[in-house]
């Protein structure tokens, strides 16, 4: 049991990668919050008496302090905050996005993590040690897999990771990023939808060397490695799991 003992959140985990990781960290010993706008109660059913579902916007400071306060005070402690809602806008252009919908991506894809932090750490401190793990994406790295806004938003988060990361070194508290390529989740429901309607299946995944997309699961295996001790050196780090999109 890799994560025998632990105490973990888990936003969006109704639904997509967020439902996977809450499953697989509760296989692997973890009691949990998951917590989403829609479809943590489902995750947590499923799960049964290890998960607590909360509904909370990620994106809300109020929301993201009380999710840490249910932690303590129904698990008491938190050693894990896996910050993974997110929104993606689409593939607008620049001339297609308005400044509200910047500011609403940025608020959950950007400042929701900013907040799991800033949270998070003060109860992690009192355990000895944490890890923090935020949900960027190969949008952040390259250009052509996102909108402008969510591209801006995951190369925010790999950046925020690291500035986390050597302040809170000190306290034992670990702060990641994972970097997704394309995985079938709610999010791409439309690229699926439109590839297997239109006979072009192979497309999918057809930019990566593996030649397919990725499954949920794929991508909550790496957020056990950084939520477990076997990570315990990997510190400030941004985990491209797309099977090789981004080198090709
Ligand atoms: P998904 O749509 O299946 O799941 C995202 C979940 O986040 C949903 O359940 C949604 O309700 C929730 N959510 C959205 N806004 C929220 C808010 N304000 N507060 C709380 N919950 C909120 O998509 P997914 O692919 O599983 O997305 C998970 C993360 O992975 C996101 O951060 C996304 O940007 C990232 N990502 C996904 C892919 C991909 O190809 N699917 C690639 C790279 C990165």
């Amino acid at each position: 049991m890799r994560l025998e003992g632990k105490i973990a959140i888990v936003t969006g985990a109704g639904s997509g990668i967020g439902r996977a990781s809450a499953r697989l960290f509760a296989e692997q010993g973890a009691r949990l919050i998951c917590a989403d706008l829609k479809g943590h109660d489902e995750t947590a059913a499923e799960i049964g008496e290890a998960a607590i579902a909360i509904q909370a916007d990620a994106g809300s400071d109020e929301d993201v302090q009380d999710l840490v306060q249910a932690a303590l005070q129904r698990f008491g402690g938190l050693d894990v905050f896996f910050a993974n809602a997110g929104i993606s806008g689409g593939l607008a252009s620049i001339f297609e996005q308005s400044a509200e919908d910047w500011q609403e991506i940025l608020r959950v894809n950007l400042i929701g993590p900013f907040l799991a932090i800033k949270h998070a750490a003060p109860a992690m401190k009192e355990r000895g040690k944490g890890s923090i793990i935020c949900t960027a994406s190969v949008a952040g790295i390259r250009a052509g897999a996102g909108g402008p806004a969510y591209s801006a938003s995951k190369a925010g988060v790999i950046n925020l990771v690291k500035v986390a990361a050597t302040q809170l070194a000190a306290a034992d508290i670990r702060v990641n990023a994972i970097c997704p390529g394309l995985i079938e989740t709610g999010m791409t429901k439309p690229i699926y939808d439109w590839a297997r309607a239109s006979g072009k299946e192979d497309r999918l995944g057809h930019l990566n060397p593996l030649k397919r997309g990725g499954e949920p699961e794929e991508i909550a295996g790496a957020a056990l490695f950084l939520a477990s001790d076997e990570s315990s050196y990997v510190n400030g780090h941004a985990l491209v799991v797309d099977g090789g999109l981004s080198i090709s």
